[in-house]
């Protein structure tokens, strides 16, 4: 990958940033899903390298800790700075590295760049309560103390934002953090973010990135020194993550899969629905947590919903994002294109009628529409992380409810409805993190509370007010001018 500006090769290349970039036990190459063509390399780190950059982290934290909020919150606006005018560059390698389209790169850096400017913002908030004495001559007060040092574990398919919504405010608000990105796209998800810090004065040790895959995650999370795990990935993974953190008494904050429903009600436009409904469950290929999973349609208006959703499936052009105008790129990986064509078979083997889709050349999956999806079905039950649409038929508004929630997942969710008041009605009812009116189930904004409920999480939200929190414990504290006698 040749690149001036912060991904400029001859600083990382090979190489992790265990506080400062040194050479990896190995080389971890990086190749772009939609050719194969290797975009570069870095350093894999060992398990056994984890304590020497905990120790450098604690060291930097103690001192990052104590440094004014303004200047912390200066060092933020620097790097936003420095991403900001890379972006030309870093939309490149996100394109290339993630096989996403241009328009999906863009919304991640934008993301990216917001959680920086939020992370800047909330350090300048209250960071405490005067609370109530029962010695008028102590004061008596609560304060956010940094947790020390937390340790990210981030996914490959939104690697720099998912990465960054615990990176930024976790370092913002005192802490030191060690990254552990997805060996599948460790540049975007870990090089581009630990150079912008790098560039814009961080001291070192306050953020490292260690990269490798399990061995290195479950050596992050075991460490001792590391305070917290925010893990970003499967629910499989999730639960291991979860398991060894509970062992170690750490605190977790676990966003995990999900299989969340669109609900088409009969009174909906069905045009707009159904354009909705597409951009659910295809955008980034289907690869996104939040994905429209489940297509709940009222018996009235579903054959017409799955001709509209057939005829904007089978048009979508499928390619390469980077050299071709594309609304479809590659899947992740081999692994991951078998898995999904599979699930596909599975369903239509066990009665799921194929309405369009259900080949793919290469890395490249065409949009499926399955139709007459049931329970018990591959496609009803499981999570896709692919371009397929599955629909269920619901009977009535209670139906589609029920069909909503009989899932252990609970991520996001969506309602179409020409009435606002059943959409309220039934909004209400489903079990999920996020639910929206009138819009698909893909939806993430800095300021706003985001994590899942059931399978989909352990109850941690992240988003601007709510990163207090996630990365500080509560301090009490009382305070007098004279020492306090007591009988003894
Ligand atoms: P994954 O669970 O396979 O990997 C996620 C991360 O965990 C990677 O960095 C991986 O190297 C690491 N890892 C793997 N095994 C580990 C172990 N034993 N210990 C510690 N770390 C380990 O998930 P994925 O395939 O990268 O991502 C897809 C999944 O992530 C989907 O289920 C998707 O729904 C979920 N996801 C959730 C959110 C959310 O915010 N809820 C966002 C994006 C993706």
């Amino acid at each position: 990958m040749n690149s001036s500006g912060l991904l400029e090769t001859d600083r990382w290349h090979g190489k992790a940033f265990h506080g400062e970039w040194v050479q990896g036990a190995a080389k971890i190459d990086v190749r772009e899903p939609a050719t194969g063509e290797k975009l570069g390399e870095v350093g894999e780190s060992r398990p056994d390298d984890l304590p020497a950059v905990v120790a450098r982290a604690q060291a930097a934290q103690a001192e990052w800790a104590v440094q004014p909020a303004e200047r912390r919150a200066a060092l933020f606006r620097r790097v936003a700075q420095l991403l900001e005018a890379d972006r030309g560059a870093l939309i490149d390698a996100i394109v290339r590295e993630t096989g996403g389209l241009r328009g999906k790169a863009e919304v991640e850096l934008n993301g990216t760049i917001d959680e920086i400017i939020h992370s800047a913002a909330i350090l300048v908030q209250p960071e405490g309560h005067i609370l109530p004495s029962r010695d008028a001559s102590r004061l008596s007060l609560a304060r956010r103390v940094p947790l020390g040092i937390v340790g990210v574990i981030a996914p490959w398919n939104f690697p720099m934002l998912l990465a960054m919504r615990s990176v930024a405010p976790a370092i913002a608000l005192g802490n030191a953090v060690i990254l552990k990105p997805d060996p599948q796209t460790p540049i975007v998800g870990g090089v581009a973010l630990a150079r912008a810090f790098e560039e814009a004065g961080l001291p070192a040790g306050v953020f490292s990135v260690v990269n490798g895959g399990a061995s290195v995650g479950e050596a992050l999370v075991e460490a001792r020194g590391v305070r917290m795990i925010t893990f970003t990935g499967s629910t499989a993974v999730g639960r291991r993550v979860g398991e060894l953190a509970g062992k170690h008494l750490k605190r977790v904050a676990l966003e995990l899969g999900g299989k969340s429903p669109f609900i088409v009600l009969d009174d909906a436009d069905l045009e707009a629905a159904a354009s909705a409904g597409a951009w659910g469950s295809f955008l980034h290929q289907g690869q996104i947590c939040m994905a429209s999973g489940r297509h709940i349609v009222h018996r009235k208006v579903v054959n017409e919903y799955v001709e509209i959703l057939t005829r904007k499936a089978a048009a979508l052009p499928v390619g390469d994002p980077y050299r071709e105008q594309v609304a479809i790129g590659p899947i992740i990986n081999a692994k991951q294109i078998a898995r999904v064509d599979q699930i596909v078979k599975d369903s239509v083997a066990a009665g799921a009628k194929l309405a369009t889709g259900g080949t793919y050349k290469g890395p490249f999956y065409k949009p499926t529409v399955l139709h007459q999806v049931r329970s018990g079905m591959p496609a009803y039950e499981l999570e896709i992380f692919g371009p397929v649409a599955p629909v269920i038929v619901a009977e009535d508004e209670d139906d589609a409810v029920r069909i909503a929630n009989d899932t252990d997942y609970g991520l996001s969710g969506a309602v179409q409805t020409g009435s606002l008041e059943r959409g309220l009605r039934v909004a209400r009812r489903i079990r999920s993190g996020l639910v929206h009116i009138n819009d698909q189930t893909i939806n993430d904004v800095a300021e706003c509370p985001f994590g899942g409920m059931g399978a989909s999480g352990n109850g941690s939200r992240f988003g601007s007010m709510n990163n207090w929190d996630e990365f500080t414990e509560w301090q009490w504290m009382t305070v007098g001018g004279k020492p306090t006698r007591y009988p003894f």
